[in-house]
């Protein structure tokens, strides 16, 4: 009987106006009120969570009972990470359009794992695969995995490393597995990402094997320092130290690796943008010489979250690491996603990218870049000339500060994260605490930083007082 009422009850509220228009309403009023508000949550918000965690419900209620319960406690939980003066980590605001396209794209609720799955998702794929080539400079015929974000694009980009390097030695790892296998070689920079890590560790290449080369005072790695390549190694540079922003020398260390036959993949997360930047060009020159890059399109670019990319120019090799079989599956004639990913089954991530893409074109995405870096100037010179330490070059979107000692440092940045009036995360900079600003979001404008530069007086005047 339940089930009856319950089925009946669903298909009125499938289409059902109040029920969207709601959503569309909550989401709109947050979306007008996050810029004003504290972006942190209050602590009543927070213990307020309380009410969405019951024990695990008897009896269904109503989709509009659900969304009430969720913009009543969840919206005032949130970080307030789209209003403008959220400096953490490195994460990305969401265009307007990309956010909408979402919603769209969440009613269609395509798989992307086969084109006869959803032709849409496997045709933007494709699109959004030749943009980014062009977009980023990389050689033509490179393909492109769709994936949750860098972390999963690194482990695309070096399975696919893996497989190349010992099918060369005639070894297939995918059936012999690491047992009895030649030997790889993996040579990085000592400020590798941590996801670099781990995305080793998941392809059975442990930490302790990797040979780690020494870099500069920005966190570069050092060519003259790198170990000699082969066909057996594997090089992991970086575009974008996730502290100073800064970018590996590409063009010197690609062509060492080229004459040496060894794979490069770049970890681009945040950095790899500047690709699509005339005046940011100079970052990422050579680029175009790796094997296989990983890129967020929910940082830089602003996309929503969820959308990371895998390139390499050896498409066989990423197809053959991420090969699936099973006689149901129905290999088309279009694009299959799935055979550049781990998924299967994957949200068609590709349709919010397309319309980021789309909306902004290759000079939107080239302003919105040269925007966020010229905020992260302004922040620091700001800084600095109200006495607060600039300890890196500025040569992307990553400021680190410090005050005039340990101990003030870490008080002010605490005083700055409970402030609500903007959000920086910490970090260890060559031996010492460091304040850590990265501007990632296309809302953030001169005001929200100055205001932001304000907020760091004062928490540095409450931290003076009370260090002493
Ligand atoms: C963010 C980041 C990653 C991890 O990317 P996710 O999208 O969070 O998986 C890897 N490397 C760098 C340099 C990053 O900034």
């Amino acid at each position: 009987m339940t089930n009856v009422i319950l089925h009946e009850s669903l298909h009125n509220e499938n289409g059902d106006k109040r029920l969207f228009s709601t959503a569309v309403e909550s989401a709109l009023a947050y979306i007008q009120e996050v810029t004003h508000r504290s972006v942190i949550p209050s602590d009543d918000a927070i213990s307020n969570l309380q009410a969405l965690d019951v024990s695990m419900p008897e009896e269904p209620i109503s989709g509009e009972e659900v969304l009430h319960e969720l913009n009543v406690y969840g919206s005032a939980a949130t970080i307030a990470q789209t209003g403008g003066r959220y400096f953490g980590f490195v994460n990305g605001g969401v265009l307007p359009a990309a956010l909408a396209a979402r919603w769209l794209a969440d009613a269609w609720d395509q798989n992307a794992a086969l084109h006869v799955m959803s032709p849409i998702a496997s045709r933007l794929e494709q699109v959004c695969e030749r943009w980014l080539i062009e977009l980023l400079g990389l050689p033509r015929g490179c393909v492109a995995g769709f994936v949750s974000g860098t972390s999963v694009a690194t482990l695309c980009g070096l399975a696919a490393a893996r497989h190349a390097i010992l099918a060369d030695q005639g070894w297939n790892v995918e059936n012999k597995g690491l047992c009895g296998a030649p030997r790889l070689r993996v040579v990085t920079g000592e400020q590798a990402h941590g996801t670099v890590y781990k995305a080793l560790a998941i392809l059975g290449l442990g930490a302790e094997c990797v040979e780690r080369v020494p870099v500069d005072d920005q966190g570069r790695l050092k060519p003259s320092l790198l170990p000699t390549l082969d066909k057996s190694t594997i090089v992991i540079l970086q575009a974008g130290n996730v502290n100073t922003g800064a970018f590996d020398p590409f063009d010197e260390i690609c062509a060492l690796a080229n004459d040496a036959g060894a794979w490069v993949h770049i970890d681009g997360a945040f950095g790899l943008w500047a690709a699509a930047s005339e005046g940011r060009q100079n970052l990422t020159a050579g680029i175009h010489r790796a094997d296989s890059w990983a890129v967020d399109a929910h940082k830089t670019l602003n996309a929503p979250y969820d959308c990371g990319i895998a390139l390499t120019r050896w498409p066989d090799a990423l197809a053959a690491a991420m090969r699936a079989s099973g006689a149901y599956i129905q290999y088309g004639e279009g694009r299959d996603g799935m055979t550049f990913s781990p998924d299967m089954s994957r949200r068609a991530r590709a349709i919010e990218l397309w319309a980021t893409l789309r909306r902004l074109g290759r000079r939107g995405v080239a302003d919105l870049v040269d925007e966020l870096c010229e905020r992260a100037q302004q922040f620091a010179h700001a800084l600095e000339e109200r006495g607060f330490r600039v300890l890196n070059e500025v040569v992307f979107n990553q400021v680190l500060v410090a005050c005039e000692s340990e101990a003030v440092t870490r008080d002010t940045l605490l005083n700055i994260q409970s402030s609500g009036e903007c959000w920086c995360g910490g970090t260890q900079w060559r031996g010492a605490s460091a304040i850590r600003i990265s501007v990632c979001s296309w809302v953030t404008t001169s005001t929200d930083v100055s205001r932001s530069v304000a907020a760091f007086e004062v928490a540095r005047s409450k931290a003076r007082s009370t260090v002493l």
